[in-house]
C-alpha cells in the first residue's frame, strides 16, 4: 500500500502548498497539514533547539522502534529538554500518524522542539516543548544510485567537534552537514565524507560509514564523533553473523582511498555503496561483493522483522 496523500519527504507535486491529504500529529492530535504550524518564537526556529529522529516503516510496522525512541530521549536529555509525553505515547502518536496517513512502507519523522518562548536564547525562556511527528514516504537516493554506487568528496565543513553538543545527539542544528551536503553537490559528487577536528573520518552528512579491507569491516568509533547510527549497530551484527571480523578504528581519508569496498548505513539510505572518494576509485570503483551480501542481508532481516 502507498500513502494515501502524495506527498513522500523528499518530493511532492508542489513543494510550497500544503498536501490536503497529510495528517500531522502536533502535541496531541491530529491535523491537515495546513493547521500543522510552528510559531516564530518556538526555540526550535529561532535557535535550531530541539531533537529528532527518522524512523522507516517497513510492511506497517514501525523499525527499530524502541531503539530510535531511546534515542530520541537520549539526544533531549543531553540538551536539558523534557519531552512531554512518555515513550508509550509516542509510540501511539507514530501509530496514529501512519495509520491517517496509511503508511505501510514509509517514513516518519519525529520532531521535539524546545517550544514557544521568549526571544533570548536561555532554556527557561521556552516552557512548553513542542511535539510533532509527519508521517509519510521517503526517498534519499534513487535506485540507480544503489547500482552504480555513490561518488564522494571529503568535505571542508568539519563535523561537529564532540566538545560542542556532541554528534551524538540529533539536534535540529544540522548546518554542518547542510554545508558539507552543499559541498558535494557544487563538487558535481552524490555525499561528501566529514572529517572531525583531527582530520579523521567521521561519517557522510546522514550517513554512518564503513569500509572493508581484506574481509575486515571497519567504521570510526563513536568517540570521533559520528551519530551513533541505528543501522550502524545492526550492519556490525550482520557482519559478524556473515563470519566477519568489524572493528571500530579511527580511519583517515588514506584508508578509504585504499580500502576494497566503501558503503554508507542509516535508516533512510538504508546500505548504500560508495565508488569514490575525491577522484580516487575504492576498489574497482563499482559496488563491492561483501557490500552488495550485506545489502541483501539488510534487506532479509528487515523483511522477517516485520
Ligand atoms: N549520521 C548522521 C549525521 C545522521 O543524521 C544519521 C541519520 N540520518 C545517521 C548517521 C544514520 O543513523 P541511523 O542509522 O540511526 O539512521
Amino acid at each position: 500500500m502507498i500513502a494515501a496523500s502524495e506527498t513522500t519527504l523528499t518530493s511532492r507535486k508542489n513543494p510550497f502548498a500544503p498536501d490536503e491529504n497529510l495528517q500531522i500529529w502536533m502535541n496531541g492530535r491530529l491535523m491537515p497539514e495546513r493547521e500543522a504550524r510552528v510559531s516564530v518564537f518556538d526555540h526550535g526556529f529561532l535557535y535550531g533547539d530541539g531533537v529528532f529522529e527518522g524512523i522507516r516503516v517497513y510492511n506497517g510496522k514501525i523499525f527499530k522502534e524502541a531503539e530510535h525512541i531511546e534515542r530520541i530521549f537520549e539526544s533531549a536529555k543531553c540538551i536539558l529538554l523534557d519531552i512531554p509525553v512518555t515513550r508509550d505515547e509516542l509510540s501511539a502518536a507514530m501509530r496514529q500518524a501512519m495509520q491517517a496517513n496509511d503508511v505501510y512502507d514509509g517514513y516518519i519523522r519525529l520532531l521535539v522542539t524546545r517550544g514557544v518562548g521568549l526571544l533570548g536564547i536561555s532554556i527557561d525562556k521556552a516552557a512548553c516543548p513542542s511535539v510533532i511527528v509527519i508521517a509519510a514516504t521517503i526517498q534519499l537516493y534513487p535506485p540507480e544510485l544503489y547500482e552504480r554506487g555513490l561518488k564522494c568528496v571529503t568535505a571542508g565543513t568539519l563535523r561537529n567537534h564532540p566538545s560542542t553538543t556532541s554528534p551524538r545527539v540529533k539536534s535540529l542544528n544540522y548546518l554542518n552537514n547542510v554545508m558539507a551536503k552543499a559541498e558535494a553537490k557544487y563538487a558535481g559528487a552524490d555525499e561528501a565524507i566529514m572529517l572531525n577536528q583531527n582530520g579523521y573520518v567521521t561519517e557522510g552528512t546522514g550517513d554512518n560509514l564503513f569500509v572493508i579491507r581484506r574481509e575486515t569491516l571497519f567504521t570510526p568509533p563513536t568517540s570521533c564523533g559520528i551519530l551513533d547510527g541505528i543501522t550502524r549497530r545492526l550492519v556490525m551484527k550482520l557482519g559478524r553473523k556473515r563470519g566477519y571480523e568489524v572493528k571500530e578504528s579511527l580511519l583517515i581519508r588514506h584508508d578509504v582511498y585504499s580500502a576494497d569496498e566503501c558503503f554508507l548505513t542509516g535508516t533512510a539510505a538504508e546500505i548504500i555503496p560508495v565508488i569514490s572518494l575525491d577522484g580516487r576509485s575504492v576498489g574497482d570503483g563499482t559496488p563491492g561483493p561483501i557490500t552488495k551480501l550485506l545489502m541483501g542481508d539488510f534487506v532479509e532481516y528487515r523483511n522477517s522483522a516485520s
